[in-house]
């Protein structure tokens, strides 16, 4: 085993697992089957979310340990074609950043079967992308906006850049993006009080608001459970301006829970990963933008698939067969849950920019 830049162990070259089922899909020890990627572009970003990423910046992988345009296609093609992948959410760090995503977009709308492509995304500079990405094959699109107050906004992200992020939020509708998502993140006595307006922004415009649980997944480790709004503060928030009821559709591996707004058919989505973790039927499974497999947000090991595709590996296992054989190994091993109530915890060196969200 060695380990990263980050000092995360990483698994390369090592013996395969030995008692993992032959079977052409991410399987796992607990019974599920991973079928979602979510591909992380870069580990750049634009913005500086508090919860996210510290106000420098962080210490950007140099290009040449990213994944190329082409190795990316590979192993969207292994993921599609011999794993059983159904759909690819491209993210970051900021996807945007990434010149050739539509080339990427394109590559992977033109397999058999299809995957469905999603793009979370900050949103900034969307205004232009918009329909080139729509015309590319991107299905569904989650833009992060934690507040519509542009103080409010300009504190959590460190920019005053919510006008560009609205601006990009029209385009998608305009190339007929649907359903287009809203993402955000609540900060005690920052954005909370202000969720009704942003719900009521959202209701509006015919987006669907997501509330994600804040995760200890912050560059500065800070986060503290007693300090985060949980599920229930959500839904009471929520509650304030509108009847809440549980959306009767069956969630499946949604991590959201849905809830229809004032009986319908509008809805909000709430994801309480902390406090009512799904980790029992997720069907996740990410890919880093150099190049290793995460099993679980909250993994503590990585295996590493760009010595493969770079013929690095002592093992030389370069071929695609082999390169699949060792996705399904670093599967099988997934956790049955993230832990984070577990004592021994330990927050992932990785934040959040460099996992993928
Ligand atoms: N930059 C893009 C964006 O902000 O949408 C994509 C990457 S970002 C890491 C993906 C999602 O993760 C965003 O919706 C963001 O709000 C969320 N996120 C980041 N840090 C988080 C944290 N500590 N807890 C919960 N969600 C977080
Ligand atoms: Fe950037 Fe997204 Fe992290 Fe905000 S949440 S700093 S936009 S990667």
């Amino acid at each position: 085993m060695s380990s990263t830049a980050l000092g995360l162990p990483t698994l390369r070259g090592v013996t395969p697992v030995s008692d993992r089922p032959d079977a052409d899909g991410l399987i796992d020890r607990f019974g599920r089957t991973a079928t979602d990627l979510r591909i992380s572009l870069t580990d750049r970003c634009n913005l500086r979310c508090t919860y996210c990423m510290p106000a420098e910046g962080l210490d950007w992988q140099p290009a040449d340990q990213l994944l190329s345009t082409a190795e990316l296609q590979r192993l969207i093609r292994i993921a599609v074609d011999d794993l059983g992948v159904e759909e690819i959410r491209f993210t970051g760090g900021e996807p945007l950043l990434r010149a050739d995503l539509p080339e990427l977009v394109s590559f992977a709308a033109a397999l058999h079967p299809r995957p469905s492509i999603s793009l979370t995304t900050n949103g900034l500079g969307l205004h232009r992308k918009a329909h080139l990405l729509a015309d590319a094959g991107v299905d569904r699109i989650n833009v992060s906006l934690d507040s519509i107050d542009r103080d409010v906004y300009a504190a959590i992200t460190r920019r005053d850049r919510l006008d560009d992020v609205l601006t990009g939020l029209r385009a998608a509708r305009e190339a007929g993006l649907h359903p287009i998502k809203i993402n955000a993140v609540l900060i005690r006595e920052v954005n909370d009080s202000g969720v009704g307006d942003l719900l009521d922004y959202c209701l509006r415009e015919g987006f669907e608001l997501r509330i994600i649980e804040q995760m200890p997944l912050d560059a500065g480790h800070r986060w503290q459970r007693s300090e985060m709004i949980t599920a229930a503060e959500i839904h009471s928030l929520l509650g304030e301006r509108h009847d809440l009821t549980v959306d009767p559709t069956p969630r499946g591996a949604a991590p959201a829970q849905r809830w229809l707004v004032d009986g319908g058919p509008a809805a909000v989505g709430v994801i309480a990963s902390v406090t009512e973790p799904f980790c029992g039927d997720c069907d996740r499974v990410r890919l880093t933008a150099d190049g290793r497999v995460r099993s679980c947000l909250f993994a503590g090991e990585e295996t590493d698939l760009m010595s493969l595709l770079r013929g690095l590996s002592q093992n030389a296992a370069d071929t695609d067969s082999e390169i699949a054989a060792r996705w399904r190994d670093a599967m099988w091993t997934k956790q049955p849950g993230h832990g984070i109530d577990d004592p021994a915890f330990l927050q992932p060196a990785r934040p959040m920019s460099a996992i993928g969200g």
